[in-house]
């Protein structure tokens, strides 16, 4: 095994929390946060939220606003590098909508080389790192999906930017598709064992989640506010599913989601799960941080 770093860190999840910095043109006045250490976060909150206005939650780890996209990627890159070693990889990234989920998996709408996210980042390492020779046509289970054959990073990431640009397409139709749909990168790597000659296959599944903000049953109606409801009931179902991992449950319940159904074999098991989970820093996301942090609290 020659890539495998992470196997000393206990237990197969854990939980990484960025916070956004304040955008161009916000006053940076006002923020929910107080305090952030190396895995510490803490959230100033009004008094009915916590004794001292203040609440805490620990992480695996914790990014602050300033930290760069090579910073978050280092952390993350030795358990994308397992996928040599044969291991299943779910990277999550949850959060509100704009809490910067899309920033952290891909990067900005204008990328540079500095701002380029974690999938692009994966790509190119794991690439770096094999003599990759284009696969064949593998079993997939994903209705709406197409399994592409890739042998350098540049053919994937065209491939992603039309993946992005069909999500695109549908925004200006629809509203702002990305909120309210899943993205989900799937690499799978097949590779063999340099002492025993044993074929290792791994697989890598990077999902930019749908905004996990509630919607308020008092403003959307119909098709609006049942999409709305599969989206949380999707969202919750991956959390019981993480939650019954992390307290090694005999009964995983897989099958109260789509999501969870089409990640069963990459959850679980010998699998390595992360879950990334945004904090917008502004005043009034307030509730929605919190709630964002107790998912995450739950599932650690
Ligand atoms: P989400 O995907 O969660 O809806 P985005 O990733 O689109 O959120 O982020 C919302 C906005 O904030 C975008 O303009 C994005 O470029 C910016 N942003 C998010 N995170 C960061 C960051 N860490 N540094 C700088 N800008 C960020
Ligand atoms: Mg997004």
């Amino acid at each position: 095994k020659l890539y495998n770093q992470v196997q000393d860190l206990k237990g197969s999840i854990r939980v990484y929390c960025r916070v956004r910095p304040f955008l161009p043109g916000q006053t940076s006045a006002l923020t929910t946060v107080d305090h952030i250490e190396d895995s510490t976060i803490s959230i100033a909150t009004p008094s009915k939220y916590g004794k001292e206005g203040r609440k805490s939650f620990t992480f695996n780890k914790v990014f602050g606003p300033s930290a760069s996209q090579e910073a978050v990627f280092a952390d993350t890159q030795p358990l994308i590098r397992s996928v040599l070693d044969g291991y299943n990889v779910c990277i999550f990234a949850y959060g509100q909508t704009g809490s910067g989920k899309t920033f952290t998996m891909m990067g900005p709408n204008e990328l540079t080389e500095e701002s380029l996210g974690v999938n692009y980042r994966a790509l190119s390492d794991l690439f770096h790192l094999s003599k990759i020779r284009n696969s064949s046509q593998d079993g997939i289970n994903v209705p709406e999906a197409t399994l592409v054959p890739v042998s350098t990073t540049s053919d994937v990431i065209s491939l992603m930017n039309l993946g992005q640009k069909n999500r695109a397409v549908s925004a200006t139709a629809m509203n702002d598709r990305s909120s309210r749909s899943h993205s989900c990168l799937t690499v799978h790597v097949q590779g063999r064992d340099l002492t025993s000659g044993a074929t290792l296959r791994g697989s890598m599944h990077l999902v930019d989640l749908a905004g996990s903000e509630r919607v308020d049953k008092s403003e959307v109606t119909g098709d609006r506010l049942k999409e709305a409801q599969h989206i949380n009931k999707s969202l919750s179902a991956l959390g019981d599913v993480i939650a019954s991992l992390s307290q090694k449950n005999n009964h995983i319940p897989y099958r109260n989601s789509k999501l969870t159904q089409l990640l069963q074999d990459s959850l679980g098991g010998q699998a390595k799960t992360l879950m990334f989970i945004h904090i917008s820093p502004e005043v009034d996301t307030l509730g929605e941080t919190l709630s964002t942090l107790k998912f995450a609290e739950r599932v650690a």
